[in-house]
């Protein structure tokens, strides 16, 4: 059926049309080659020569479909027109988001795949001229990949002022020792972004000890790939367990000031969380689509599914999950937007809120398609594991109720009381 898009009355014309266009590619050129996009995922007992023709078909189609967003104007959207992005603001971003995520994947063919996108905002941001001569440009044009480097297995990554990994100035270069895990693309990245804290016996960078961004090539000597870690019972997977070791690279792939790793890191999570809780209601709202069609034409027991009360249910309670999820999002995001001191704690609930509803949505979804419901011919298996490493990534759930219940203690603690009417 497609998402249903109508202009929202209040919302500027120009969203409305990212919205109106972004659909457009969704409904008509993603949704119905699903299969044949991402077909060499499937698991279909294919031969090595199959495999090949069905990977090339799929790679074919994703570039006609690229082309088509190219046309559209809707091309890397995050990024500035000067980077050769469509430039859309945060809010255009977050209302497109909803869209785009309807389509599982679709965000690849939008020029957005995490965790380049991640950097690549980070690099427009922070980067040199020079580092975005020779990092940014190739990634967005993509013919680079990246992955962003700060959890550690022997520290926790909930608080990154726990990070050990170490860069210690040697004449004009940083040497970094360190043991990283979870580092996302890295089998295919070209550069990470590691998060350090220098150390600069010299003492040019004064505050030893501060958490710094820095670029490392992954062709670097002492870059070791341990291995790519297996999650959800897979063997193994692109979210890789790293040690640098002596990794030797000069000062000037320092990414922005020494000290202002932290600082990245927030601006990075904390617009990132808006974004990724709109892709969520996407994905929300496709497994409801999913959900509904399918108790239409499902018989069992001698009737429909959605003739069945216990349906019913999962249908009304999907409905307010992602009714409250998305209302909730948009006031965040506002709030971001206006620059509102509560937009932390707004972000903090939708972090908690949005992943866990997202998770009862998916789950109900999954429920109501029985079998097929966890099988690889729909997107609700992946969904469903992408809903539950979002209450641990990006700060777990628990790390953000905190935040909430401590900024709003403090409010009562100086006398006043929560606002809501805002
Ligand atoms: C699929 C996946 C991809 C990832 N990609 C990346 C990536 O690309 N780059 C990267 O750097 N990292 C990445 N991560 C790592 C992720 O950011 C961390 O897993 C997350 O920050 C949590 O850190 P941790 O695993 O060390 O858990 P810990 O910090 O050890 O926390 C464990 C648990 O302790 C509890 N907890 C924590 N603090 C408190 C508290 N104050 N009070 C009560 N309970 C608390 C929470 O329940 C938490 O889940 C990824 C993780 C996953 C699963």
């Amino acid at each position: 059926m497609g998402i249903s898009v109508t202009p929202i009355p209040g919302l500027s014309p120009q969203i409305n049309d990212i919205r109106r266009r972004t659909a457009e590619i969704i409904n008509n050129e993603i949704l119905p080659n699903e299969q044949a996009l991402w077909r060499f995922r499937r698991g279909a007992e294919l031969t090595a020569d199959e495999r090949e023709t069905s990977r090339r078909e799929s790679h074919e189609l994703r570039e006609q479909i690229k082309a088509k967003v190219f046309e559209a104007g809707l091309w890397a959207p995050h990024l500035p027109q000067e980077y050769g992005g469509a430039g859309l603001d945060f809010l255009e971003l977050a209302y497109m988001y909803e869209i785009l995520a309807y389509g599982v994947g679709a965000s690849s063919l939008f020029g957005i795949a995490a965790p380049n996108s991640g950097n690549a905002s980070v690099l427009v941001k922070y980067g040199t001229e020079e580092q975005k001569k020779k990092w940014l440009l190739p990634l967005i044009a993509g013919d680079m990949e990246s992955g962003f480097s700060m959890t550690e297995p022997d520290n926790a990554g909930s608080d990154p002022r726990s990070i050990q990994t170490e860069a210690v100035r040697d004449g004009d270069d940083w040497v970094i020792n360190g043991h990283k895990w979870f580092t996302s693309n890295g089998i295919n990245a070209n550069f990470f972004i590691v998060m350090c804290r220098v150390n600069d016996p010299s003492g040019e960078y004064v505050a030893n000890g501060r958490m710094t961004q820095i670029i490392v090539p992954t062709d670097t000597a002492g870059v070791n790939i341990v291995r790519g870690i297996g999650i959800f019972g897979h063997s193994n997977s692109d979210h890789c367990e790293i040690r640098y070791e002596n990794v030797r690279v000069p000062i000037e792939n320092t990414l922005g000031l020494v000290g202002q790793g932290h600082q990245a890191a927030q601006d990075r999570l904390g617009a990132g969380r808006v974004y990724h809780c709109m892709n969520s209601i996407g994905q929300m709202w496709r497994a409801f689509d999913l959900m509904v069609e399918r108790s239409l034409v499902r018989e069992v027991h001698g009737g429909l599914l959605k003739d069945k009360q216990f349906i019913q249910g999962f249908i009304a309670e999907s409905y307010m999950d992602l009714q409250s999820a998305r209302l909730m999002t948009i006031n965040a995001a506002e709030k971001v937007a206006n620059g509102d001191p509560d937009a932390r704690t707004a972000i903090s609930a939708i972090k908690v809120f949005v992943p866990a509803a997202y998770h009862r949505v998916v789950d109900r979804a999954i429920q109501v398609w029985g079998g097929a419901g966890v099988s690889n011919d729909l997107p609700l298996s992946q969904m469903y594991l992408t809903a539950r490493v979002l209450r641990i990534a990006d700060g777990p759930d628990e790390v953000h109720k905190i935040l909430i219940a401590k900024n709003i203690l403090h409010r009562y603690e100086g006398g006043k009381g929560w606002n809501f009417g805002t």
